[in-house]
């Protein structure tokens, strides 16, 4: 598997919790390489541009709404298989199904407050990729 590069978000219950470090160390500790990285507090416009798949589902207007309710740090990681390996560290969705050892089960608050966001395939680390960052601010 040759080098690929994904989206991550440190979400506002992390930042909150002052754990972006943590969760960092255990990215870095997967293999993967922090390539860019700000810390922004998205507009609800932001927000919606980044989740508009999500538009229409029970969970989208809290989800915009957790996600402007504090600062997140946006990063590309970079790395061998970075796609699924990130999400195989985050773990999945909810907490309380994550696997031992995953971020969302040892940082994760709630199926909304789940810490951490990461592309799902190379489409979307490509969208949100381009949506975040400008080419400038991507060192590999
Ligand atoms: N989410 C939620 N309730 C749900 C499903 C999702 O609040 O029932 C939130 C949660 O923060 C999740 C995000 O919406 O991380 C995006 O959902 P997705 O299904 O894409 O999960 P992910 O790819 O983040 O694991």
């Amino acid at each position: 598997m040759a080098s690929e590069r994904t989206l991550s978000i440190i979400k506002p219950d992390a930042t909150e919790r002052n754990i972006s470090g943590l969760i960092i160390a255990r990215l870095e500790g997967a293999g993967l390489r922090v390539i860019a990285q700000k810390r922004v507090w998205w507009k609800k416009k932001d927000a919606q541009a980044f989740y508009e798949m999500h538009k229409g589902q029970d969970f989208y207007k809290g989800l915009i709404q957790f996600m402007t309710s504090g600062p997140i740090v946006l990063q590309v990681l970079e790395g061998e298989d970075a796609i699924a390996r990130n999400r195989a560290v985050m773990g999945r969705t909810n907490p309380v199904d994550a696997e031992p050892g995953t971020i969302r089960k040892d940082f994760g608050v709630n199926m909304q407050r789940n810490s951490v966001h990461g592309s799902d395939s190379p489409e979307s680390a490509k969208r949100e990729i381009g949506l975040c960052f400008k080419k400038s601010e991507i060192v590999g």
